[in-house]
């Protein structure tokens, strides 16, 4: 730490990213990618789009957004993109969250929501998750304040997901606080928001082309909701960097749309792989959530979390773990390729 360092920001603890080690080759299951790439063809496309960077990309991303409306069925001035949806998610919070509208979430939730209030000093408060770590969204309407709720739908890390009407059913329920979901995972089983922000103006989505588009690397995520709530984005966006999505990464956004079929086929082949694995792990005697995502969160009551996270790296495997009270006992585990969770399975039962 600088002398220089804001007193302000010296307690800032920031959100630590799952390891991207550089060391040897690794089983990576840790930070929920998608282990089969967009298409050569996609890939192509962009490439030939974009064959140079000396100009700035469009600000108004306006071929992307109209190909993320057409899609979403929606019209443009209903989406904003943004660098991954993190950036989308801490535009939501510099644009929404203030002492008269408190952001709420749950104890055990993305990380980054905490890390996002607490970067821009803005007040915030957790509801514990239910003992069987489902969300119980009754909690969320109790003190009769308004909030911003800020809702991962399936929750991350425990993959559980809500019905989308009874998200909708709050955002009615509390027609002053802002319902803002994170549906990085939706495409991989669970139900989507998007067609109930037709009749709410206080619901907002947020998706990503990270897990189920295999972007990551490119960062793209983007935001529906009605057209105010975008503009307010809009102006936040504009205040931070109009350019924040790069003019590859546009076109490569604009061309792995056109391969929905692509996606779709590769979400239910994780899918199918996620049951396989759950399978197999409920046989070596571990506790699976109910997860509509492309990751596992799985305990065994014969070790503790940190140490299986430790060995199975130590064999060159690596699974994410959480050193937080209520969840020390479980691993999260990205569901990858039939031979990647084969070799999971086999590096467990060596173990155990
Ligand atoms: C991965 C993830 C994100 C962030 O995705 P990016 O678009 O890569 O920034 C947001 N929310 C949740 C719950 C995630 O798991």
């Amino acid at each position: 730490m600088s002398r220089f360092l804001s007193s302000e920001q010296a307690s800032l603890k920031p959100y630590v990213p799952g390891e991207q080690p550089q060391d040897r080759q690794y089983i990576k299951l840790n930070t929920n990618e998608n282990p089969f790439p967009p298409s050569e063809e996609a890939l192509r496309r962009a490439a030939e789009q974009v064959r140079s960077f000396e100009l700035y990309s469009d600000p108004e991303a306006r071929v992307l957004r109209a190909a993320l409306a057409e899609r979403y069925q929606v019209s443009p001035d209903w989406v904003t993109v943004g660098n991954g949806s993190d950036e989308v998610l801490n535009m939501a919070f510099l644009a929404f969250v203030s002492p008269e509208r408190p952001a709420l979430f749950p104890d055990i939730t993305y990380g980054f929501y905490r890390v996002f209030a607490d970067v821009n000093r803005l007040p915030w408060r957790e509801i514990p998750l239910e003992d069987d770590l489902t969300v119980r969204l009754d909690r969320y309407a109790e003190d009769r304040k308004p909030h911003v709720v800020f809702l991962a739908n399936p929750n991350a890390p425990t993959g559980i997901a809500l019905p989308a009407e009874e998200i909708a059913r709050l955002a009615r329920r509390c027609p002053d606080s802002l319902v803002i979901v994170d549906e990085a995972y939706v495409d991989f089983g669970a139900e989507s928001c998007v067609p109930l922000t037709r009749q709410l103006d206080n619901l907002l989505v947020i998706q990503t082309f990270s897990k189920s588009r295999s972007m990551a690397g490119a960062r793209l995520g983007y935001a529906i909701g009605q057209p105010q709530l975008i503009a307010d984005l809009q102006s936040i966006r504009y205040s931070l960097n109009p350019y924040n999505v790069n003019s590859y990464t546009q076109a490569l956004g604009i061309a792995v749309l056109q391969d929905e079929a692509r996606t779709r086929r590769n979400c239910e082949t994780i899918i199918a792989n996620r049951g396989q694995l759950a399978a197999g792990l409920k046989a070596l005697g571990f506790a699976v959530t109910d997860s509509r995502t492309n990751f596992l969160f799985a305990r065994t009551l014969r070790m503790n979390g940190g140490v299986l996270y430790q060995m199975l790296k130590d064999r060159g495997i690596l699974v994410r773990h959480f050193n937080q009270s209520r969840i020390v006992q479980y691993n999260r585990i990205t569901v990858g390729t039939r031979e990647q969770n084969d070799a999971l399975l086999a590096a467990i039962r060596d173990i155990l």
